[in-house]
């Protein structure tokens, strides 16, 4: 039988509870600690504060067979975790620099409470360097002369498959600096069947915001050959299918359309910048992804012009809010751009996403918009429906029933979802990303 251990994880957020749920579903006996006290109280309850598919069962299960409990008390995380993880948020600063404030607090607050050996684990995404300051802190606070040791274990879920991610990664990354850390953590996912990196603390740190540059990079790439496509009349999808076989390319991650958003990626970015700049390197690259995903935002708004000239006035339907499906989350989401420029411009903005309009109300609480509970309700009377986000409830539609509810049957398409039905000859006018015009109309956004 695989060695149990008493683990505690800090912040019970998107990763920190998925974290404590996967642990406990592996056998080990996790407490999962929170500062916010609410937050403690649902779950204690077993109520799940955020939306991911298959996560309440999970925490419920481990919960009725005692491997898993919630508190608000670092003294009781600290005292029952051999094994810490860290996973309390990293946000930007106005400068893009990661804010690091709260893994310098709980990096204090374990230090001051350490009775015995324990091993600190960073998993939220920090820039290169902050394993030694994590050390370095503790070594400051810590009371007794007690020994611990400080790991990196970055976290690659994605939201809305989050556990399946966790149980089935591609590859676990270990960054350590003693073999007493390595060994733990190597028993402690022994039982995931995934190649597993183990290597320095730094170079384990680099691997994370690598890893998410290079895949915003793609997004970015592919959305500036959606640019020329739109240009000269080509598809983007046979461009991004006829690059992606080539096995060093890969097909993931090269759709065109309102680019990427999220609580990761835009973040991350502007981290990996900060911290490359403060090194003494200017990741211009980086820089350029950034810029180009900013454009995609723009490039929606000027799409609906295209057509409908003013835009002041206009209702606007909107298909999706969520920065991806399967997600309640809207940090960082495309269409908190989008839909501020719409109601800057005067349209009447009507919305409807399956899980993430709660959300959305803390954002906008605007008399301009409306919220329905019904995709066809959102586009009564639209002279326009923007798919934002590609939920699977919008791929399987009835264009007739469409057509009859808009007041002008025209879409455009954010995630070129609809890209492989001829809405032409359904009497839509339909714009995807780096898809060819319908023929007759003559845009203005190829000058
Ligand atoms: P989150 O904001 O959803 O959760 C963070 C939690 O930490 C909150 O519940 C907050 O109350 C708690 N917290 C903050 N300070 C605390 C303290 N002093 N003591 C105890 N709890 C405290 O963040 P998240 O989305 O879970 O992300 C966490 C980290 O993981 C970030 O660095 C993020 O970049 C990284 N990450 C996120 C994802 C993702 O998809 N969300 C994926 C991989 C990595």
């Amino acid at each position: 039988m695989d060695k149990i251990y008493n683990i505690s994880v800090i912040g019970a957020g998107h990763v920190g509870l998925v974290t404590a749920a996967c642990l406990a579903h592996l056998g080990h006996k996790v407490c999962c600690m929170d500062n916010n006290p609410s937050k403690i109280d649902l779950l204690s309850k077993g109520k799940i504060p955020i939306y991911e598919p298959g996560l309440e069962e999970m925490v419920l299960q481990s919960m009725a067979e005692d491997r898993l409990f919630f508190t608000g008390s670092m003294e009781e995380a600290v005292n029952h975790g051999e094994v810490i993880f860290i996973a309390v948020g990293t946000p930007p600063r106005e400068n893009g620099e990661a804010d690091l404030s709260y893994v310098e607090n709980v990096a204090r607050e374990i230090a001051s409470l350490m009775e015995s050996y324990k091993l600190i684990v960073e998993k939220s995404t920090v820039p290169v360097e902050t394993g030694e300051k994590v050390k370095n802190t503790i070594k400051l606070y810590v009371r007794k002369n007690v020994p611990f040791d400080v790991a990196s274990n970055p976290e690659f879920l994605r939201e809305g498959s989050a556990i399946h991610d966790f149980m089935n990664p591609d590859r676990i990354v270990i960054g350590i600096d003693s073999e007493k850390a390595k060994r733990i953590l190597m028993d402690i996912y022994k039982s995931l069947n995934a190649p597993i990196v183990v290597t320095d603390i730094k170079s384990a740190e680099l691997i994370k915001h690598a890893s998410n540059s290079f895949l915003a990079m793609k997004i970015s790439f592919i959305n500036a050959i959606s640019r020329i496509c739109e240009k000269v009349g080509a598809d983007v999808e046979k461009v991004a299918e006829g690059m992606g076989l080539d096995k060093r390319i890969g097909r993931e991650f090269l759709n065109a359309g309102i680019g990427f958003g999220g609580s990761c990626f835009p973040k991350d970015i502007d981290a990996f910048i900060h911290i490359s700049e403060s090194l003494g390197y200017d990741f211009r690259l980086l820089k350029e992804v950034k810029r180009i995903n900013d454009e995609q935002r723009k490039l929606v708004i000027q799409k609906i012009k295209d057509v409908l000239w003013i835009i002041k006035g206009k209702k606007i339907a909107i298909w999706g809010v969520a920065f991806k499906p399967d997600t309640d989350d809207i940090r960082g989401a495309p269409a908190i751009d989008i839909i501020d420029q719409l109601i800057t411009e005067g349209a009447k903005v009507c919305i409807y996403d399956p899980q993430a309009m709660e959300n959305l109300k803390t954002v906008f609480d605007d008399s301009r918009i409306d919220y329905v509970q019904d995709k066809y309700q959102a586009i009564h009377d639209a002279d326009c429906l923007l798919i934002v986000t590609e939920w699977e409830e919008f791929r399987n539609v009835d264009f007739n029933l469409m057509k009859k509810k808009m007041r002008f049957p025209f879409i455009v398409d954010g995630r070129n979802i609809y890209s492989s039905y001829n809405l032409q000859e359904k009497e839509f006018i339909y714009y995807g990303f780096g898809k060819p015009l319908p023929s007759g109309v003559k845009s203005q956004m190829r000058k």
